[in-house]
């Protein structure tokens, strides 16, 4: 007792215990200076190139491939290639070794590629570490599952691959995207050409590193990088057969009109303004945990983010409070800091749209709330933001922020949540808060979104189907669903 008194007087102890940073090293990760296109698993010069960033503190990271025209026509000639000499008839069983392979490949690097994602992209390195690998290694062993299958998930009919599958994603989950978008499509035998975007390129690029080691044959899958220009020949190239686009509503629209008449299939997985209901019933620290991972996980930078909370008139007050506690204890920063929880904005871009539509909500009445927290001087970044006394008719009540604000409305009655929370040009997910499950199946029935969550938020499995109604797009990613646009039947 006396030595430990005697060795706690020594003993340095911290003023404050509240923060110590936790940064995760950088050392995992090698990135090349310069990176080309890879087609039929060899790197390809592009005539082009442009710098990609690390948006935590805008210093350049890598020279990335900006390919054009000829560079895409022959990504799908690789594409068609392999397809037409052997992958397609390569049996289930087979393809699903290359699909595991990549999924235990995913897992034993995932450290290598967390910290890829969270420097390229912003996103807190837990996030990384914990959701996007995790699911985007799952998504892989889950298609590995159904490639040898096809003909009992759609039993009397006759699964065929579609062929060569043009895949555009978005910045908001880069390496994760591309597992839903590759594992389906390789899974159903097609092969694909993928542009990641523009300004988080690096994990796709690293994924070649793993197309390689896991031996897949040359051709089957190819990755072009390079902006929107890129996006568009894959969609105008007469060699590809189905478009797989996820992104902004109106880049979707455009596609899709790109395409009618052309015969090529098409799913559109689009933007989201998800209503999160609250009801006077439901467990309130529960609800406020699941608005905070609804709207600031990923810095809200998540389609389905849950970026309108509906609270029960009698109960806002009380819950609005202890959100306005809560967020007070988010941590905003350095993206690799384990402690982090709401990392970078994704771009400068985003970053200028985000405070145009939280400039909007102030001109047009809301009232605005922000914790105290100290943003680094360098990169991109907003703080959580708050938005009360919001009428359905504001911007920041329309329009997709995709940004860490989140917008308060009230309601009295479960039929006015309905009527409000379906009162947007979206559809693809909600969220519903209360005790009673009777009252869950009422609201689950009415409201238009693809997925609505019982008290939770954001919560992924390859096994559940994903996507919207209306201007949220067509067609599902994961489970069973998943593997039909990448299909066709002869019917
Ligand atoms: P985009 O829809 O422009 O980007 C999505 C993907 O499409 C990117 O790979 C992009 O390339 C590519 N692309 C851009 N233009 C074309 C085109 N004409 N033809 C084919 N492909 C194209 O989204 P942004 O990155 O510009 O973000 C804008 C807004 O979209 C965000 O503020 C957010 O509201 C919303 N968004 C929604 C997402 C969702 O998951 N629902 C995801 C991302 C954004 P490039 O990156 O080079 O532009």
């Amino acid at each position: 007792m006396t030595e430990l008194e005697h060795k706690q007087d020594r003993a340095p102890v911290p003023k404050d215990w509240t923060y110590a940073p936790a940064p995760e090293s950088t050392d995992i990760v090698s990135i090349r200076g310069r990176y080309g296109l890879f087609i039929n698993n060899e790197w390809i010069a592009p005539s082009e190139s442009y710098t990609t960033l690390a948006p935590r503190d805008e210093e350049p990271l890598a020279e990335i491939g900006q390919a054009n025209e000829q560079d895409v026509a022959s990504a799908v000639g690789a594409a068609r290639g392999a397809f037409e000499n052997g992958w397609s008839a390569v049996p289930g069983s087979e393809r699903a070794k290359y699909l595991f392979r990549i999924a235990r490949i995913l897992q034993e690097r995932s450290r290598e590629f967390a910290v890829l994602e969270s420097l390229n992209g912003g996103k807190p390195i837990k996030e990384s570490r914990d959701v996007d690998l995790p699911l985007a290694a799952a998504h892989f062993f889950y298609y590995a599952g159904w490639a040898d299958k096809l003909e009992y998930a759609f039993p009397n009919r006759t699964p065929k691959p579609v062929g060569v599958a043009g895949q555009i994603i978005p910045w908001n989950f880069p390496l994760l995207m591309l597992a839903w978008k590759i594992a389906p499509a390789l899974a159903c035998g097609n092969t694909v050409v993928l542009k990641p975007a523009e300004t988080t390129p690096l994990t796709a690029l690293l994924f070649c590193d793993v197309v390689r080691q896991a031996e897949l044959p040359p051709g089957v899958i190819n990755i072009v990088t390079g902006d929107g220009r890129t996006g568009a020949a894959l969609v105008d190239n007469p060699g590809v057969d189905k478009i797989a686009f996820t992104g902004s509503t109106e880049v979707g629209k455009a596609i899709q009109r790109r395409l009618a008449g052309t015969g090529k299939k098409l799913t559109l997985e689009l933007g989201g303004k998800a209503a999160n209901i609250v009801f006077d019933d439901s467990a309130l620290d529960q609800a406020v945990e699941g608005i905070v991972n609804g709207i600031y996980f990923n810095q809200g930078h998540v389609c389905c983010a849950g970026s309108r909370l509906f609270a029960q008139e009698s109960i806002a007050e009380p819950l609005i409070e202890k959100l306005k506690r809560r967020l007070e204890t988010l941590r905003v920063g350095d993206p690799l800091d384990k402690n982090t929880d709401v990392g970078a904005i994704n771009s400068r871009m985003q970053l200028e749209k985000i405070e145009e539509l939280v400039q909007a909500g102030k001109d047009e009445g809301a009232e605005i709330y922000q914790p105290p927290c100290v943003l680094p001087e360098k990169g991109y970044w907003f703080a959580p933001t708050v938005f009360t006394n919001v009428a359905q008719s504001y911007r920041i009540a329309q329009e997709e922020i995709f940004g860490p604000v989140l917008s308060v409305l009230t309601f009295r009655t479960p039929e006015e949540a309905v009527e409000k929370a379906n009162n947007t040009p979206y559809g693809l997910s909600a969220g519903v808060w209360t005790e009673k499950g009777s009252r869950i199946l009422w609201m689950v029935q009415r409201m238009r979104a693809g997925v609505v969550w019982a008290n939770t938020f954001n919560r992924f499995d390859p096994t559940s189907p994903f996507g919207g109604y209306k201007e949220s797009g067509f067609g599902r990613e994961g489970g069973r669903h998943g593997l039909e646009p990448y299909l066709t039947f002869d019917e």
